[in-house]
């Protein structure tokens, strides 16, 4: 009989940033439930994460950072390590998306993106991957990508760039790390219910057309993340590497 036991997070200890809401905290909430001490690294208060976890008893504890700069790297890593020891399972779901036709998109908001998004996700990598490589005790990594990291999309050229990066990059670290015993792959949500598609889900048009294409029939929600985040963070993926696995309500599949 297989023993489910593999799928078991207790005694780790997982990072997840932009846990106050979302996917964040549909995978901080998962992983609590499955056993982990959960960090949740967010730029305002993950309360409404914090009381969840607390309804069953789970460990959580936050730090606000603004991760836009990777100042920040330095405080997180300290106070993560602060509070529960070795992190061994980091999740970077934090992400932000600017609609805009591609002739009119600025600096700006090309740098905001690719910074949150791309360069973040690479330095937060390489900051708790720099620890397990030192240890020899592993880790597993687990990037959100999107639809976008295998379509184009439209007007989201930014958004596309970084999460297209993201599924190279996934690739990338695999590469190098996996014969330390890190885990690095990624998750691509199809259309999930969070803020991030608030305004597609606002426009009735854009929203039937999203909807009817959809196998599934509905958009997905942060509970559906939950069994896939739970899987790569686990020892029942310990030979998974580089992938990135979509959880689309079958979108890929049209
Ligand atoms: P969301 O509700 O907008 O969550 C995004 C999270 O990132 C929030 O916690 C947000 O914090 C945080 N964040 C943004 N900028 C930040 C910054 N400068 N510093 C710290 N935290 C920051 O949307 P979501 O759908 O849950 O998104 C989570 C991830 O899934 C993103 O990477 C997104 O691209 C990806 N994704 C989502 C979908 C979808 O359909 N929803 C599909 C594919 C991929 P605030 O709440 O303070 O803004």
């Amino acid at each position: 009989m297989t023993n489910l036991n593999m799928f078991s997070l207790e005694g780790r200890t997982a990072l997840i940033t932009g846990a106050n809401t979302g996917l964040g905290q549909g995978i901080s909430v998962a992983y609590a439930k499955a056993g982990a001490n959960v960090i949740g690294v967010a730029r305002r208060s993950c309360q409404e994460t914090a009381e969840k976890i607390a309804a069953f008893d789970g460990s959580f504890k936050e730090i606000i950072a603004d991760l836009s700069d990777t100042s920040v790297i330095p405080q997180i890593v300290e106070e993560a390590e602060k509070a529960f020891g070795r992190v061994d399972i980091l999740v970077n779901n934090a992400g932000i998306i600017k609609r805009c036709d591609a002739a009119d998109v600025t600096e700006e908001d090309w740098d905001a993106v690719i910074n949150i998004n791309e360069k973040m996700v690479f330095f937060l990598c390489q900051a708790f991957a720099k620890g397990w490589l030192a240890d020899q005790k592993g880790g597993k990594i687990i990037n959100i990508a999107s639809m976008l990291s295998y379509q184009g999309g439209i007007r989201v050229p930014a958004y596309t760039s970084s999460k297209s990066a993201i599924m190279g990059l996934t690739r990338e670290l695999a590469n190098e790390w996996a014969r330390h015993n890190i885990n690095v792959n990624a998750i691509a949500p199809g259309y999930m219910e969070t803020n991030n598609t608030q305004n597609l889900r606002s426009d009735e048009q854009r929203s039937e057309e999203i909807l009817s294409r959809i196998p599934a029939g509905r958009w997905g929600t942060p509970e559906d993340i939950a069994g896939a985040a739970i899987f790569l963070a686990s020892d029942a993926a310990a030979y998974v590497h580089g992938f990135t696995l979509a959880v689309d309500g079958g979108w890929l599949a049209r």
